[in-house]
């Protein structure tokens, strides 16, 4: 179920922020944001009437001169083109028309990408209505007038947004074939990685139906089953601004994971595992995919009888939200381990959509609660109900109790470790919902 991707794009100072906050921020109820490790506005979840998308913000940090602006902003629109299914470009009613907007423009009426123009800080529509036509010259369609500071328009806005969304692209999830994405920092080597899985494997490089973005699909056949590789290394470029290479890796990771059954996070082991490499593992993390941190270059870390445990114990540490990530030990130079990959991914996939019934559940939690009683406060106990499993991809619970209150955090911890200790569900995330009945 790939989620369509919704870009903004516009010169500084135009609002995008601003326009950004509106709709991923709980400022407004009709739109949510997921929690999650990444505090990063880079990109939202946003739901309007029933659609889901990712909401990206190409725009970076603040160029320091006039003259790299427009160049900035090319930048900006080409990551866009490249991974948005519905393009924002925002323009400011106050500034009036620029000549950097006319070029923007032009770039994307060429890449044929739906393109919404709106124009943003009309606060009042009578007092700004006329400047507003001044946009019709940009020759990409009507202007939408809002006000992303007072939440004005936003509604038609989004309405627009919708309609341009291709149910082709929700074909995908018909596709049974797994999609596997590699992600992680630039040069761990995920590009080495396919590589030598398509040197070995007899490969079809697929367009896959629907697709409408950039990331590069690859099918790898291992034992008669085929299996979908998005690769995030494909695209590189030339871009000197570290801050703003950093942005684009993130879009291009979030947009690749969203698409993804299982997700390789590839750490490189002659750096160690970094604040980056947990930024990127947690995107997958807070998205409930399935999880194997593959730890490549194995090969040229000098090793003793500890070496594996201290790098497991220093990943551990350092993604501590994902303990029940699958670590691996890998090589693409040498190939070392490459075929357990598969099996690794194989058991992730069946993990996430196991299911357990019912009643083995229950029978876990009362087991559970007799071992360990469940916390208090003010005299009053919190009870346990009943458990139920809901969801699987990733596999979701709802636990029934007296008291949403007296559940604590380590409590759902302490039943995830008992259900764990039974049915591993090694490389997934579990989600846990509490509800109250009487
Ligand atoms: P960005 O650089 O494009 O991300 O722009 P920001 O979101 O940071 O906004 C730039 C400035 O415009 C800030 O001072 C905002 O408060 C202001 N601004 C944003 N939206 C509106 C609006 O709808 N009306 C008015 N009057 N000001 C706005
Ligand atoms: P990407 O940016 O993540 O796609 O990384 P690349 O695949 O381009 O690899 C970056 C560099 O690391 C290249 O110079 C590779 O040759 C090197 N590299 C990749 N995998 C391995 C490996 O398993 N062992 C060693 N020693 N070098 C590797």
């Amino acid at each position: 179920m790939s989620k369509p991707v919704v870009a903004i794009v516009g010169r500084p100072n135009v609002g995008k922020s601003t326009l950004f906050n509106a709709l991923a921020g709980e400022q407004i109820s009709i739109v949510k944001d997921t929690p999650g490790v990444t505090r990063d506005r880079i990109y939202a979840d946003v739901e309007w009437l029933n659609h889901k998308f990712t909401l990206i913000d190409t725009g970076g940090i603040e160029p320091e001169s006039k003259d790299i602006i427009l160049s900035q902003m090319r930048e900006q629109a080409q990551i866009a083109i490249d991974t948005a299914d519905v393009i924002i470009f925002i323009t400011d009613v106050r500034q009036g028309l620029v000549d950097a907007d006319a070029k923007v423009a032009d770039m994307l009426r060429r890449s044929h990408k739906p393109v919404l123009l709106v124009v943003n800080k009309v606060d009042s529509f009578k007092k700004f209505m006329t400047d507003v036509y001044e946009f019709y010259n940009l020759g990409i369609g009507d202007p939408i007038p809002v006000s992303a500071a007072s939440q004005l328009g936003i509604g038609d806005m989004l309405d627009e947004v919708v309609k341009h969304f291709d149910e082709d692209q929700l074909e995908e999830a018909e596709d049974e074939r797994p999609r596997i994405a590699v992600v992680g920092k630039p040069n761990v080597g995920k590009s080495s990685i396919i590589n030598k899985l398509i040197g070995e494997n007899r490969v079809i490089v697929s367009n896959v139906a629907g697709t409408t973005r950039d990331a590069i699909d690859t099918e790898i056949v291992w034992n008669k089953k085929p299996y979908v590789f998005i690769d995030t290394a494909g695209l590189r470029r030339k871009n000197k601004i570290k801050e703003e290479l950093e942005r684009y890796s993130i879009i291009r990771t979030v947009t690749a994971v969203d698409r993804a059954d299982v997700v390789v996070v590839v750490i490189d082991a002659t750096e160690g595992v970094t604040e980056q490499d947990a930024k990127i593992a947690g995107i997958a993390h807070e998205r409930g995919k399935g999880i194997i941190i593959a730890v490549n270059k194995w090969d040229a870390v000098e090793k003793n009888d500890k070496t594996i445990y201290k790098y497991t114990n220093e990943i551990r540490n350092t993604l501590s939200f994902m303990p029940y990530a699958e670590i691996m030990f890998i090589s693409a130079e040498t190939g070392q381990r490459l075929p357990k990959l598969f099996e690794k991914i194989d058991m992730v996939l069946e993990n996430q959509t196991l299911r357990v019934q019912t009643g083995v559940l229950n029978e876990i939690m009362t087991e559970a609660v007799a071992l360990q009683q469940p916390p208090s406060d003010k005299g009053k106990r919190l009870k346990l109900f009943y458990i139920t499993q809901v969801a699987v991809k990733p596999p979701t619970f709802v636990i029934f109790v007296n008291d949403k209150e007296l559940m604590h955090f380590s409590y759902v911890r302490y039943l995830e470790n008992k259900i764990r200790d039974t049915f591993g569900f090694q490389g997934t995330s579990l989600k846990f919902i509490i509800r109250e009945r009487q």
